[in-house]
């Protein structure tokens, strides 16, 4: 048995792993990271459109704050996202760009004086103030009061990822790469390190480390049409589910984005509609602020996706060989502005599509995007199940999100939840010794080997190749953007017969090394439980939340359903998962469940929500009607962070005279 020590263990090297695995070189632990391809290829490169952070630079963003962002979050999340953890993340965002801009990031910068937007499809003049110029520049995106997504033009999360990269190169941190974590070691109680296999060589490892971090991103590919890398199988959330004892919180709240281009899927950045591109029907007709008068194209993502499909239903969807689509107009932003801020944007259409964007309109659809589940954690990162065990970013439910994740607050939860999560990893590896049980990490490893003897040396007759391609088609028809009863019970019964037909897996290819059909048939197991959780999670859930829609149950039901899903595989032999549910508690929240601003209000009222909200005017009195927003804010949901996170976030605004009632700029033309 090879085995492999180490204090700080992380698999995965997005953002959000090489910032935790930062985080814990940085404390003087020794650190490792796994990862299935080089780290500057993790799918966080993908991100185009930005990062959310309260700096209130421009003159869109002046006054913003991290109470604003806090709101944004929680209404975007449609109020089932962690309030502390919410508030954890809008007060450090700040604090990462600025960290980010050290590590070397070329966000793009704010020139003084005008500037020409278009808002509402109409050209418009901004004027940015002179003690601006050469600060950190926001755009409109994710449905926010204030523009605060930070970017460097359509590639953020190449530059970020980059930076990010060469600080943990720099810092010595290695990373084992096409290695892939396959099953966590564990006693039930206490996680000790992982079994992973080589790619290359078919090797077999034990990973032993006192803390063991779950960074792998999303699982997007269980469904057939995805914005997400091919990498993002659910892998990481398969490793805490097969313990049996931890926990994946809200499996079956997936987010679709409006606009993947048709039929490849790849993203055009929402940063489209927050420069000014609009959707348009067959017949060229802008549909959305029939819709959503106020916030039209950019009310949140979930809404947004809704809303094309229900015009596509009414068959004002453009006809292609693939189905029908809608278009996204970007011409009216000019071929200058789109060749400097959206360029990434341009190269997908002309490369994918053979159109050009600033001629003509880009084919789009709504297309699953982002998990909002994961690995259910604390507030510390740490699963509430198995000591050791740690997840960040797209792997994790750590719950800033909810139900709707808003864009650009997940690049930013990745550096920023690495950023809090890496130090309560470092802490727990200075406060725990290594714990080694070689008799169970070799039970883990037999276990694995004869999984991998079964596939090799059987003579089982089913395809792992068609598997997760029935897998993906029936998470697609079933479990979408409008869901319903009935579809969702012939999805589990569906899943359920191919997860039996995984235990006559056969291969072509008997190799041992090398062997991609061999990679395929470890994966499609665990990814056919993931994909049940999901299916299972959205058949319970009789109500309607952010991105689960249900037809059947139209509603927001905060009288039944203000809690968070817990999915556990206690058995291995089930064919599905147990369902359990952690209720949110209204009274110790700091915004009361409400309207968010966009959407049907059609929410039936929690019981305490109303006594809440005279808790919190009774507070505001006591505190003598006017207080400042920071007193206000420990008095109404108290949160903890590391010491060196806890300082305040200077603004330009703590020394301008421009507040938000003065604005300045924003002239039609
Ligand atoms: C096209 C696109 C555009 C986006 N744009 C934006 C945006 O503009 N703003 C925004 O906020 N968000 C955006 N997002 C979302 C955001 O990019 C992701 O949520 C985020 O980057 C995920 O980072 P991560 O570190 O959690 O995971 P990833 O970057 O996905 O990294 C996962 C890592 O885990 C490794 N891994 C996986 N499984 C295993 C295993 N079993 N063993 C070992 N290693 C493993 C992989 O090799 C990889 O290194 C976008 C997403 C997409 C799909």
């Amino acid at each position: 048995m090879k085995l492999i020590y180490t204090d700080s263990l992380v698999i995965g090297a997005g953002l959000a792993g090489l910032r935790v695995a930062i985080a814990t070189k940085e404390q003087g632990l020794d650190t490792l990271v796994l990862s299935l391809i080089p780290a500057k290829r993790s799918h966080s490169a993908a991100a185009q459109g930005g990062m959310q952070a309260s700096l209130g630079n421009t003159v869109k963003g002046m006054g913003d704050n991290e109470d604003i962002h806090f709101q944004d979050t929680v209404k975007g999340s449609d109020w089932s996202c962690d309030q502390d953890v919410a508030r954890m993340f809008a007060h450090c965002a700040p604090k990462a760009i600025r960290e980010m801009t050290n590590w070397g990031v070329p966000w793009s910068r704010v020139s003084a004086g005008p500037r020409d937007v278009i808002m509402n499809a109409k050209k418009v003049t901004l004027h940015e103030a002179k003690e601006a110029h050469g600060l950190i520049n926001a755009r409109d995106f994710g449905g926010t009061e204030k523009w605060r997504t930070c970017y460097t033009a359509d590639g953020t999360g190449h530059s970020l990822l980059y930076a990010v990269d060469n600080q943990a190169i720099s810092m010595g941190i290695p990373v084992h790469e096409r290695i892939e974590a396959l099953s966590l070691i564990h006693d039930g109680k206490r996680c000790q390190g992982v079994i992973a296999r080589c790619l290359v060589t078919g090797e077999l490892r034990a990973y032993v480390a006192k803390s063991t971090t779950i960074a792998t991103g999303g699982y997007g590919k269980i469904y057939e049409i995805s914005t997400n890398a091919t990498i993002c199988e659910g892998i990481g959330q398969a490793l805490a589910l097969d313990t049996g004892v931890a926990t994946l919180g809200n499996m079956e709240a997936v987010q679709f984005h409006p606009t993947a281009i048709v039929p490849a899927g790849i993203l055009t950045t929402e940063g489209c509609r927050g420069d000014g591109g609009i959707l348009r029907d067959k017949d060229g007709h802008r549909f959305m602020p029939d819709y959503e008068p106020e916030k039209k194209e950019l009310a949140s993502r979930d809404v947004v996706s809704r809303r094309m499909t229900e015009h596509m239903r009414k068959g004002m969807g453009n006809d292609s060989p693939y189905g029908p689509h809608l278009w996204l107009d970007i011409t009216i932003l000019g071929r200058e502005h789109i060749e400097t801020n959206l360029r990434e944007v341009k190269e997908i259409c002309e490369y994918f599509l053979g159109i050009d964007p600033c001629k003509e309109w880009i084919p789009v659809r709504p297309t699953q995007h982002y998990s909002m589940g994961g690995v259910r954690t604390n507030a510390t990162g740490e699963s509430p199940q198995l000591k050791g065990l740690f997840s960040v970013g797209e792997a994790a439910c750590w719950d800033m999100h909810g139900f709707n994740r808003l864009g650009g607050n997940s690049v930013a939860e990745t550096v920023v939840g690495g950023m809090i999560i890496g130090q309560y990893v470092a802490d727990f590896c200075q406060q725990n010794s290594l714990e080694i049980d070689t008799a169970l990490t070799q039970q883990f490893i037999d276990k694995l080997q004869n999984e991998i003897d079964n596939l090799v040396d059987g003579n089982g007759t089913e395809n792992p190749f068609q598997l997760k391609k029935e897998m993906q088609r029936v998470m697609m028809d079933y479990v979408g953007i409008f869901r319903n009863g009935p579809e969702l019970e012939k999805a589990i019964k569906e899943l359920k017969a191919l997860l039996v037909r995984t235990k006559n897996l056969g291969l072509k290819c008997k190799k041992r090394h090398s062997n991609p059909e061999l990679v395929e048939a470890l994966r499609v197991t665990r990814m056919l439980r993931v994909a049940l959780t999901v299916a299972c999670g959205a058949a319970a859930r009789t109500e309607s939340r952010g991105a689960h829609s249900r037809e059947d149950y139209p509603q927001r039901n905060d009288k039944d359903w203000l809690n968070r899903t817990l999915a556990t595989w206690p058995d291995a032999e089930s064919l599905e998962p147990v369902l359990h549910y952690e209720n949110l508690d209204v009274m110790k929240m700091e915004l009361p469940p409400g309207y968010r601003g966009y959407g049907n209000d059609n929410t039936i009222a929690h019981p305490d929500t109303e006594k809440r909200n005279q808790e919190i005017s009774k507070v505001i009195a006591e505190l003598g009607g006017n207080p400042d927003r920071e007193t206000l804010q420990q008095a109404l949901m108290p949160y903890t962070l590391p010491s060196h996170l806890q300082p305040s976030n200077e603004r330009l605004s703590d020394t301008l005279a421009v507040t938000p009632s003065q604005p300045v700029g924003n002239k039609p033309l």
